[in-house]
């Protein structure tokens, strides 16, 4: 009962888990104790004497030794110094009859925790000896705590050392008290150079006055400073950064204020813990992206979308400050050739080349794009007069112009710059560009290499013209060019002879074009020389192909523009064309309006004479229309005259003879040429116009002109009897 009171102050499993080992060399006190021990729940051991004692110390793990001083053989002294001299983890209270004050003073000094008199009281013992296990436990708890602390600290050590952050810590007047190992490597400043400076030394001078605040800062909690960026100042003079760009180092900044708290329960600021990470990485593959997203990988210049940010830019400060600004669409000419025939990787490294040789051209301020292909679009503020721009577009097309070197290859480029000046060619991007495109283009359809102003462009045109002219241009390179073939018929056995080849524009949006609608535009533009070209060559394509089916050899009708007529090298070029192909000059006959001729120049003149002589015939189409005097027609070499649709029409039953059809039949008679008919669409017309000598008719009355695979389908028909048509009655 006594024993349960006293030891109930102690915790229950302490009890248990405590062993405890009486030494006494009296049998009769070991018994008892083990007796009174064991009642009050420990665990007990006894041992007779020293030698034991140490025997069972060295075995077993016990809290606490009861143990008599004087022993025979070994005694307890003996025994005390063999626990301090192995170390044994043990608390020791010496139970002796020897009062003797120098024999307890020698026990506690040899470690014994305390000590109790034979014959003791139960209650006294019990109360000793909790104190003495109470003071084991505690003492160990302590030293397990210890460790643990010890632990934990050299793992924060081995964290806060191995950080990829720069760890530091301020006192309250922001003098560093501590600072990790990375603070050598990110800044170049050892741990000593650091401690007990003042932290200003890292703080960037451009940061904004409130960094310094959030680097020593004073808040705790969520009020204080999480990623922030800041920008530190290395050691310049450190061989050891590795972040030298501009002597900076981004981080990102994680700061709090540390307080305690006085005797008097006040809290007080005593420093700031900090973290600064390294983020120079992050922002430079962050920069790599917005730069890839706002550049053109292949030449590095801005794209479409970096573009648009700084026309705006432009836009805004042009319309504040009241000035003009020009915008350039520059575009290569030929570069597809280089791209089919040299291949894309050459392509690319042309594009690199002309687009430095551009920039090589360019003021700092001036910003060029690469809206992508070989089409550049390029800014130029503050633009005072048009002999600027000119000045820079010349300078352009000039560098253009210089042979390329690419691998063993020496290329030959030019470039068409349409410009736009800010107000006048457009107020808004979209029109802007869209007046430098249509400048661009009129440059393209007039020969290419070279520059246009969008004002210009528009001289004595409306808009309309000149879109459809970039219209035009884009079809060529587009291959929206269809060649049809209208049949020529001898009225009197209603045979094919011949077919007229008659353009058309298949346009993406538009439908079927027919040629009245854009050939006065091509003829102004010039663009009808290369579309005339290509013309030319599909009819070649076509014609040996129909040979290749076996059909009968057909005359055949090509018109031929003035402007055609005009080049220099217009009957050059066609001869050279038909050698290619392997085809006689004789079997086309070519169409000059009338109209046409009139403008009688002396190349013309020429050039339809050499061809007469290769053996082309010459047809003056449309005739009638120009009224051209007979005495004129003379000067030019034509085989046939055909008369014009709009005298056929006036073919009637009842006006036979004041018809402009006779005069016109007269006329060729006198001039020994052949007559021929368009727009035949009855049969009284053609009987008329059969009656008056005319050999070749066509129009309606056989059939519209069809597309060359229809064309083909018609001859396939019937092929032994030779093409013809049955007329209807
Ligand atoms: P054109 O050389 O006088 O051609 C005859 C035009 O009359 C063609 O119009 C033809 O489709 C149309 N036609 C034929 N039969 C009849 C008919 O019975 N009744 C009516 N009302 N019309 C008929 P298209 O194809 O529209 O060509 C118009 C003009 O465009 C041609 O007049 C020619 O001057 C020019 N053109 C056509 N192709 C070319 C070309 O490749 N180069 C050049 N430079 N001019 C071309
Ligand atoms: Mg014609
Ligand atoms: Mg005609």
């Amino acid at each position: 009962m006594l024993a349960k009171r006293i030891v109930g102050a102690f915790a229950p499993e302490k009890i248990k888990l405590s062993r405890i080992l009486i030494v006494d060399d009296q049998q009769a006190v070991l018994e008892s104790m083990h007796a009174l021990l064991r009642i009050s729940g420990y665990q007990v051991e006894m041992a007779s004497s020293g030698a034991r004692a140490l025997e069972f110390l060295k075995e077993g793990d016990f809290n606490l030794v009861l143990l008599d001083l004087r022993m025979p053989v070994v005694d307890g002294h003996s025994v005390l110094s063999a626990i301090g001299e192995q170390g044994i983890d043990v608390e020791v209270i010496v139970v002796s009859g020897e009062t003797s004050f120098f024999a307890v003073k020698s026990a506690m000094r040899n470690g014994a925790y305390d000590f109790i008199r034979k014959p003791y009281e139960p209650e006294e013992l019990l109360t000793t000896i909790n104190n003495a296990l109470e003071h084991y436990w505690q003492s160990r708890q302590r030293l397990v705590a210890e460790e643990n602390l010890q632990r934990s600290e050299s793992l924060h050590r081995f964290i806060v050392n191995n950080s990829p952050d720069f760890i530091y810590m301020l006192d309250a007047k922001g003098m560093f008290t501590y600072v990790n190992d990375k603070a050598e490597e990110l800044l170049g400043y050892k741990r000593s150079e650091l401690l007990a400076t003042h932290f200003s030394r890292l703080i960037h001078p451009h940061n904004a006055d409130d960094i310094y605040n959030f680097f020593a800062e004073q808040r705790s909690g969520t009020r204080s400073t999480t990623n922030t960026e800041i920008r530190l100042q290395v050691n310049q003079a450190s061989r050891q950064v590795k972040c030298l760009d501009n002597f900076e180092l981004l981080v990102e900044l994680n700061a709090k204020g540390i307080y305690e708290v006085s005797e008097d329960g006040q809290r007080f600021f005593t420093g700031t813990l900090g973290c600064a990470r390294d983020i120079t990485a992050r922002k430079r593959s962050e920069a790599q992206v917005s730069y890839q997203a706002y550049h053109d990988m292949l030449t590095s210049l801005p794209n479409r979308l970096l573009f648009n940010d700084r026309i705006n830019q432009v836009f805004a400060h042009a319309r504040r400050n009241r000035q003009k600004f020009a915008l350039l669409f520059l575009d290569l000419d030929r570069f597809k050739e280089i791209n089919d025939t040299l291949g894309h990787a050459m392509g690319d490294l042309v594009l690199q080349q002309a687009s430095q040789r551009i920039l090589d051209c360019l003021r700092e301020e001036d910003t060029l794009c690469r809206f992508g292909g070989d089409e550049f679009a390029l800014l130029l503020p503050d633009v005072e007069t048009k002999q600027n721009v000119a000045a820079v577009a010349e300078k352009i097309i000039r560098a253009v112009r210089q042979p390329f070197h690419v691998k063993e290859h020496e290329l030959f480029l030019s470039m068409s710059i349409g410009v736009a000046i800010y107000p006048k060619a457009g107020e808004t991007t979209d029109s802007l560009l869209q007046s430098a495109d249509i400048a661009m283009y009129h440059v393209k359809s007039n020969g290419k290499d070279g520059y246009c102003f969008y004002s210009d462009a528009m001289d004595g045109s409306d808009s309309t013209f000149l879109s459809v002219e970039r219209d035009l241009y884009l079809a060529l390179e587009k291959n929206q060019f269809e060649v049809f073939f209208q049949p020529k018929v001898d009225p009197t056995n209603h045979v094919i002879i011949g077919m007229e080849a008659l353009l058309r524009w298949r346009h993406p949006e538009k439908g079927l074009i027919f040629p009245g609608d854009f050939i006065w535009i091509a003829e102004e533009s010039k663009l009808i020389v290369p579309i005339g070209d290509w013309v030319l060559q599909t009819i070649c394509k076509e014609l040996v192909r129909w040979q290749r089916k076996g059909l009968p050899e057909l005359k055949i009708s090509v018109n031929i523009s003035p402007v055609q007529l005009e080049q220099e090298d217009f009957v050059q070029n066609f001869i050279e064309l038909l050698q290619r192909y392997g085809l006689r000059a004789s079997i086309f006959e070519l169409e000059v309006t009338e109209k046409g001729l009139l403008k009688g120049y002396s190349e013309m003149v020429k050039n339809l004479r050499q061809l007469r002589e290769y053996g082309f015939s010459v047809a003056i189409d449309d005739f009638g229309r120009g009224y051209s005097s007979l005495s004129y027609l003379q000067n030019f070499p034509v085989n046939t005259l055909k008369i014009d649709r709009s005298f056929v029409r006036e073919i009637q039953e009842e006006s036979k003879e004041s018809c402009v059809v006779n005069a016109i039949a007269m006329m060729a008679k006198g001039l020994n040429l052949h007559i021929v008919a368009e727009g035949v669409e009855n049969l009284l017309q053609l009987d008329y116009l059969r009656n008056l000598g005319c050999c070749e008719v066509q129009g309606y009355l056989y059939g519209k002109a069809l597309s060359a695979s229809d064309t083909l389908a018609i001859f396939s028909e019937r092929p032994a009897e030779g093409p013809h048509f049955i007329l209807p009655n």
